[in-house]
């Protein structure tokens, strides 16, 4: 189906939704996607392990587990979200009522990257559901078995809720130019301005779901095994294609070879001695990413870095090991752009303080983590620095709190998901305002002197 196509037939079934998609309707159709997401669970999985090798395990905790518990948590909150709110008045509107009702923004688009393709398309499709609205997904084009099966599990819903469209950039392109109420886009910082300037042109409000370098920072007093085995789970997860994998590892000069020799233990309990032999361990999305990690690979050793772990790729497998690096620079490529890939740095240091000033000088990242014991560290490292999320001694476990919004600030995103936090970037909180005994006629025209004076009063007493 065209783009076109697809938005038509949603944007027809407007009025109706209005009318009859109330709390129950929406619970039904979140149930049908929480069914068919079940009922293709096989077709998933065969599907992610084609496209990226992923570990069944991984599918089941990161793809399949974050959408289901993400409508169970709203099955479970909807009727309170959607409950129409009443506000007390201030001085000045005495004698009115307001209320907050939430309604659904209308049509939204809904793009979505290939490093959690079923998830990071069906999330948001929650989200959407929940708020009221339709939705058009348009799936990554580098998942092409996960897309097909976001296609199939889309299919089984109820007509006129939600269409996917296929395709890669120029279906993006084509679908940017219609005009959405909303645009969910999840990928990388460049592609979402794309996303922006193209909904200036409708001024459909966006959520942007980004990506960026997502420090880890290692203070003096921290359970160094604890770190190593969060920071390899957090990196190695999904072989670093992970939004908010950690990209680097501050950790203090004299506690370096500590860590690493945890990390190394770390890795060889998680993937074993060979990597590559481990059903564990997924491998790079295509032949293009596999391209741009080898050559980050090779420009850090070029300029001096060493590998202090991994380093090995084979090609026709899209295979690169678990890879730590050290003594690198930061001119280096590998400490200028988001890895997204299983290479990481392990860079040392002395004063806290200059690393918070390069965080702070850098992009702000989607997330920051910090391991370490001491509270006026942890709460030293927060309360400088600016980042999507903080995970203090835990990697990657916040995009599971449904009660926290998950979601970038400046180069990492605009707007949050998940919970209560999506259920609003579909809506719009309206106000409505009433009124029963209001005094607003006493200072209507014609201005005489004595409304001169009644307005000086309430200037004094309200001002
Ligand atoms: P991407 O930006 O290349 O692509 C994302 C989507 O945009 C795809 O569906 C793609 O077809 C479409 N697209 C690509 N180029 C386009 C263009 N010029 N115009 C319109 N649409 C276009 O991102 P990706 O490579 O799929 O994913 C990796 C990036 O996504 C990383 O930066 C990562 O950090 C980020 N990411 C963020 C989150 C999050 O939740 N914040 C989650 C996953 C990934």
């Amino acid at each position: 189906m065209s783009g076109q196509a697809a938005f038509d037939r949603l944007k027809s079934g407007e009025a109706a939704r209005k009318r009859d998609f109330g709390l129950e309707a929406r619970r039904a159709a979140l149930r049908a996607l929480a069914a068919s997401i079940r009922a293709h669970e096989a077709e998933i999985m065969a599907a992610l392990a084609q496209d990226l090798h992923k570990p069944a395990v991984e599918v089941r905790l990161t793809e399949i587990l974050p959408v289901l518990a993400e409508i169970r948590h709203t099955l479970r909150h909807l009727r309170g979200w959607m409950r129409v709110r009443g506000v007390w008045p201030t001085l000045a509107m005495l004698g009115t009522r307001a209320r907050l009702r939430p309604e659904p923004k209308g049509t939204a688009l809904i793009v979505a990257p290939w490093n959690y393709p079923l998830s990071l398309a069906l999330g948001p499709l929650v989200s959407a559901l929940s708020a009221g609205c339709a939705a058009v997904i348009k799936p990554s084009e580098m998942a092409p078995a996960t897309a097909a099966v976001v296609g199939r599990i889309v299919a089984d819903l109820p007509p006129g809720l939600a269409e996917v469209v296929e395709g890669g950039v120029e279906t993006a392109t084509e679908l940017l130019a219609l005009p959405f109420d909303h645009i969910f886009f999840t990928g990388s910082p460049e592609v979402g301005k794309v996303v922006m300037a193209a909904a200036a042109k409708h001024l459909a409000s966006v959520t942007l779901e980004l990506g960026g370098k997502s420090p880890v920072i290692i203070g003096p007093g921290a359970d160094l095994k604890r770190a190593a085995r969060m920071i390899a789970w957090g990196k190695f997860a999904n072989a670093g294609q992970t939004c908010i994998a950690p990209d680097h590892v501050f950790v203090p000069h004299a506690q370096q070879a500590a860590f690493l020799a945890a990390l190394r233990a770390q890795i060889a309990a998680m993937y074993g001695a060979d990597p590559q032999a481990s059903g564990s361990f997924a491998r790079i999305i295509n032949a293009r990413h596999f391209a741009r990690l080898a050559g980050l690979l090779r420009d850090a050793q070029g300029q001096g870095a060493t590998v202090a772990q991994g380093g090995e790729m084979r090609e026709g497998d899209r295979y690169m090991a678990p890879t730590v690096l050290t003594d690198t620079r930061a001119g280096m490529e590998v400490e200028r752009q988001e890895l997204f890939g299983p290479i990481l740095p392990v860079i040392g240091y002395d004063d806290l303080a200059a690393v918070i000033d390069r965080i702070n000088a850098g992009p702000k990242p989607l997330a920051l983590y910090v391991f370490e014991k001491d509270r006026a560290f942890i709460e030293n490292v927060t309360a400088q620095t600016s980042s999507g999320a903080v995970g203090i001694n835990v990697t990657l476990a916040h995009y599971l709190h449904l009660n926290l919004p998950f979601g970038g600030i400046g180069n990492s995103g605009l707007g949050a998901a998940h919970g209560i936090w999506g259920f609003r970037a579909f809506s719009h909180e309206k106000p409505v305002l009433e009124d029963r005994f209001s005094s607003l006629a006493l200072l209507m025209p014609p201005y005489s002197g004595a409304k001169d004076r009644l307005a000086r009063l309430v200037q004094r007493l309200l001002g």
